[in-house]
C-alpha cells in the first residue's frame, strides 16, 4: 500500500497540497448532472482543510484531445463543490500557466483552487516530463485521490509525483483499495460478471479473473462479441471484430467457467422508441435485429450462478439499461446481487455506468462497495498493481 495522507508530516498548515481528484463527470447543458464524483473527493479535502492545508486541484474531464474545448470545461464543477463542502472554490486556466501558479500562491487558507482540465495540454495524455515539472510547481506536497485514473500513466498522476514530494493517495483511494484488496483472496465461491460497451478495453483483462474465478457471467455487448466467437450469428448486435481471437482463446482456456446468454432482447432500431423487441434464443437472432439485453432464461440461470456465491465483482452492465425496455437484464443481476449480499455475501460494483445501473434499479444501497472507477479497479484485480498508486512510492523525500 501506498503512502497515505496519515502518512504526510503533521504539520500541513498553510502548506499548498496539489490533489489529483476525478471529477470527470457528466455534463448536461454546461451543468453537472450527477455530482458523485465530487461527493467522493470531500472527505479527503475536508482532512486537508481541516488541518490548514491549502488544496489546490487537478483534474481531467471527458476526450478533449489535448486542446481547450469549452463543452469539457471544469468550470461548472467550482460551484458545486463550493456547494457541497461550504468554502469558496477559485478556479484558475489553463491548468499550468502562470496564472494558476500566481492562484496557488496567494490562495487564501479555507478556500479551494480548482484547475482547468488537464486533458486541455496535450502533455496530459503523453505524461510529458515538462508538463509534470510545471504541474509540481502549485503545490508543496502532492495527493492522489483520483482512483478512476490510477491505472493510466498521464502527466497528472504518475508525472507529478515523480517531481514533488513527499506524495500519498488519498482518502477515496486507501477505501478504494481496501475493498478490492478484500477480492485479491475472495471469499469462495467468487463469482465475476462482464458487460457493457468498453469491450477492448476489458477482454484482456479478463483472463486474468479466469483463475481466481469460479464463474463468470458475461451480458452485454461483450456478450454478443463471445457468441459470434463461437460462431453464433448476432444480425446487427454491437460486436467486437477485433476481440474474437482473444475471445476465442478465453473460451477455450476455461469453457467451464463462463457462463453466456442463453437466450437474448433484440430490437430492429436501439434508439427508437416504435421499433420491434422480442426475448428469442441466441440460435435465432434475424437479420438486421441487434441483441440489447440478456433474456428471461439468461436472467434465471445467472441470478441462480449467483446466488451459491461467497464474493461477487461486476464490471459492465447487461443490457443497453439506459432504455427502460432492455434493463431487465441489468436489474434481475443487481437484484441478486443484492440479495446474495443480505445474506452476507461481498459483492462490488466497479465501473460508471454499472454503477448508474445499480442506482437507477434503487439498490446501490444493497451491495458491499461501490468503485468510483470501473477502468482502475479491473487493472488493480487483474494485475496487483496501478501506474498511479506505483508512482505513489517511487521515492521516499521528505517535504522541503
Ligand atoms: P462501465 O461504465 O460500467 O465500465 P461500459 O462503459 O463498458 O461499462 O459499458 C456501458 C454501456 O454499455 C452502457 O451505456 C450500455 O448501454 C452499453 N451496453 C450494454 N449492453 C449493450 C449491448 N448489448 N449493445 C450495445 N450497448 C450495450
Ligand atoms: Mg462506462
Amino acid at each position: 500500500m501506498a503512502r497515505t495522507l496519515r502518512d504526510l508530516p503533521a504539520d500541513l498548515a498553510g502548506r499548498r497540497a496539489l490533489v489529483r481528484v476525478d471529477y470527470n463527470v457528466p455534463l448536461e447543458a454546461g451543468e453537472v448532472a450527477d455530482a458523485t464524483r465530487v461527493e467522493a473527493s470531500l472527505p479527503t479535502l475536508r482532512w486537508l482543510l481541516r488541518r490548514g492545508a491549502r488544496p489546490v486541484l487537478l483534474s481531467h474531464l471527458g476526450r478533449p484531445g489535448g486542446r481547450p474545448h469549452p463543452a469539457f470545461s471544469l468550470a461548472p464543477v467550482g460551484p458545486v463543490l463550493a456547494g457541497l463542502l461550504g468554502v469558496d472554490v477559485d478556479f484558475a486556466a489553463p491548468c499550468d500557466g502562470e496564472s494558476a501558479l500566481r492562484a496557488s500562491r496567494e490562495l487564501v487558507a479555507g478556500r479551494i483552487l480548482l484547475l482547468e482540465n488537464t486533458r486541455f495540454l496535450p502533455g496530459e495524455a503523453a505524461n510529458d516530463r515538462a508538463l509534470a515539472e510545471r504541474l509540481a510547481r502549485l503545490g508543496d506536497f502532492f495527493v492522489n485521490d483520483a482512483f478512476g485514473t490510477l491505472h493510466r500513466a498521464h502527466a497528472s498522476t504518475t508525472g507529478v509525483p515523480g517531481q514533488l514530494h513527499p506524495s500519498a493517495a488519498g482518502l477515496l483511494v486507501e477505501r478504494e483499495l481496501k475493498a478490492l484488496g478484500a477480492l485479491a483472496d475472495p471469499p469462495r465461491p467468487f463469482a465475476v460478471a462482464f458487460g457493457g460497451a468498453k469491450i477492448g478495453d476489458k477482454i484482456d483483462l479478463m483472463r486474468r479473473f479466469l483463475e481466481r474465478a469460479d464463474c463468470l457471467l458475461v451480458g452485454g455487448a461483450m456478450a454478443n462479441t463471445f457468441l459470434r466467437a463461437r460462431g453464433v450469428d448476432t444480425g446487427a448486435s454491437l460486436v467486437e471484430e477485433t476481440a474474437l481471437d482473444l475471445a476465442r482463446s478465453i473460451l477455450s482456456e476455461a469453457e467451464g467457467k463462463i457462463r453466456l446468454p442463453v437466450d437474448v432482447t433484440v430490437t430492429s432500431r436501439a434508439g427508437d422508441p416504435g421499433a420491434k423487441v422480442e426475448e428469442v434464443p441466441v440460435d435465432a437472432i434475424e437479420p438486421g435485429m441487434a441483441a440489447v439485453d440478456i433474456g428471461p432464461a439468461s436472467r434465471a440461470r445467472y441470478a441462480k450462478s449467483l446466488r451459491s456465491c461467497a464474493s461477487f465483482f461486476w464490471n459492465g452492465p447487461m443490457g443497453l439499461f439506459e432504455d427502460p425496455r432492455f434493463a431487465a437484464g441489468t436489474f434481475a443481476l443487481a437484484e441478486a446481487a443484492a440479495e446474495i449480499t443480505a445474506a452476507g455475501a461481498f459483492t462490488v460494483i466497479g465501473g460508471g455506468d454499472s454503477a448508474a445501473a445499480v442506482r437507477r434499479a434503487g439498490l446501490i444501497g444493497g451491495v458491499s462497495h461501490v468503485c468510483t472507477g470501473g477502468g482502475a479497479a479491473l487493472e488493480y484485480l487483474g494485475s496487483g498493481r496501478l501506474p498511479g498508486l506505483d508512482a505513489l512510492s517511487n521515492r521516499e523525500r521528505n517535504m522541503p
